[in-house]
């Protein structure tokens, strides 16, 4: 059988390319090729379940581009398909003077990305929000919303299956060969042939882009973020979100409260570098990918520049007391008996060779090869947009 495009995983990313694939040509053969037994295992099903708003990204960066116009999509997505989706606002408060002048700045930044009806508040509207939250100042995002990811990920696949797109779970794809006319893709089980290759790997996008190109200079570093959840009777804390002010060097938005869109409120995640790209556990240790890691020069510099950020987050981690004090800065009466352990996700997050987290989304192509080398936060809100996109440069080709 042989494909117009195959695409590498099937995650939101790769599903949402899928589908615009073939809302904008339905007569394109389209191969999804997971190597899970189910879709949306990885980042898709291990999220915050947030719909970002676009508030904090640099105006006219693909991330601000994709987010804004992938919220649309997406909330149009789930009112045709009856995915129980809340646009229940969030608030990011500033706990400390220092963080006042990144607070305004956000609210500048969601002006400039064209977000209406944002509101700064003073710390008693703070509390006419989230009664129980403590901040000097604060910001109203209404915009913000919240869903379960791994449902909008499984829609999209019984979707693409109505459109006759073909997703093979249980395939993890070994190698890919661009030959003169066609690609070659190997799995443990079979061969495929396609005129195009789209990689939407997530956590191992890097290694797929590297089975065709020596032109990919970063690499992916998984950071663990890890959750605790409010036990039900101390839910009544929080109503809704409840963001801190991110640090701007650091692409991660801070342990923040989550209400779930699939019940209970959650609170994380932090970011700790994971010793295996799948690594849920703090006990995973994959050897050969920590000492990828390890060896990757963009890495040994954001070591060196972040070792600080790095080692208080790696201390919440194996301490529930300093994860609980971190939470008390905005929510004072949580106490470390009221939280139990979460779940946990972990970020592709590449990193390039000269030390930088890559901050915007990052797709890089070759002639018969799409790489989504970075899709990290907001990019599962952005799904249907980032689909958008890769859809166009691939029919480009086809
Ligand atoms: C802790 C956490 C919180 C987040 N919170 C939010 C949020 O609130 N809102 C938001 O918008 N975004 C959030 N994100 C980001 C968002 O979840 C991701 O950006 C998004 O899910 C990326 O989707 P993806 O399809 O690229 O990756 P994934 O969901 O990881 O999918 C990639 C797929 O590729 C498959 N694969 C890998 N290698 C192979 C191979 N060799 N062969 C076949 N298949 C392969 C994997 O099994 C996987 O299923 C969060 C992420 C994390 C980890």
């Amino acid at each position: 059988m042989q494909y117009d495009s195959i695409i590498v995983g099937g995650g939101v990313v790769g599903l949402a390319t899928a589908l615009q694939l073939l809302d904008r040509n339905p007569n394109l053969k389209i191969l999804v090729l997971e190597k899970e037994n189910e879709v949306a295992k990885h980042q898709t099903g291990n999220n915050s379940g947030v719909i970002h708003s676009g508030l904090y990204y640099k105006p006219g960066s693909l991330k601000a581009k994709n987010c804004i116009h992938g919220y649309k999509l997406l909330i149009d997505f789930c009112r045709k398909h009856e995915i129980p989706f809340e646009l229940c606002g969030k608030i990011i408060v500033a706990t400390e003077e220092r963080e006042l002048p990144m607070l305004k700045t956000l609210y500048t930044r969601g002006q400039e990305n064209g977000l209406q009806n944002l509101k700064m508040l003073t710390a008693e509207e703070i509390k006419e929000h989230e009664p129980y939250t403590r901040g000097l100042e604060g910001i109203f995002v209404p915009q913000t919303g919240i869903v379960d990811f791994r449902l909008v990920a499984q829609k999209y696949a019984e979707v693409l299956k109505q459109k006759q797109g073909e997703i093979r779970l249980g395939e993890k794809v070994l190698k890919i060969q661009v030959n003169h006319q066609l690609v070659t893709v190997e799995t443990q089980k079979q061969t495929y042939s396609s005129k195009l290759v789209i990689n939407c790997a997530g956590l191992y996008s890097d290694k797929i882009a590297r089975l065709t190109s020596n032109n990919i200079n970063v690499k992916i570093v998984p950071f663990r973020g890890e959750y605790y959840k409010l036990r039900k009777e101390k839910e009544y804390l929080v109503r809704n979100l409840i963001y801190p002010v991110p640090d701007p060097n650091f692409p991660f938005l801070g342990v923040h409260f989550t209400r779930m869109a699939r019940g209970g409120v959650e609170a994380g995640p932090n970011a700790v570098l994971a010793f295996s790209r799948e690594g849920y556990k703090k006990s995973d240790i994959n050897l050969s990918e920590l000492g990828e890691t390890l060896a990757w020069p963009g890495f040994q510099k954001v070591a060196a520049k972040y070792w600080r950020t790095g080692l208080g987050e790696m201390y919440r981690s194996f301490s529930k007391a300093a994860f609980t004090k971190a939470l008390q800065k905005m929510l004072p009466d949580v106490k470390e008996d009221d939280l139990v352990e979460g779940g946990a996700g972990v970020r592709a997050q590449a990193c390039d060779r000269n030390g930088g987290l890559v901050d915007d989304f990052m797709i890089v192509e070759e002639s018969k090869v799409i790489n989504v080398c970075n899709a990290p936060s907001p990019a599962a809100t952005s799904s249907l947009s980032i689909g958008e996109t890769v859809a166009g440069l691939a029919l480009k080709r086809l």
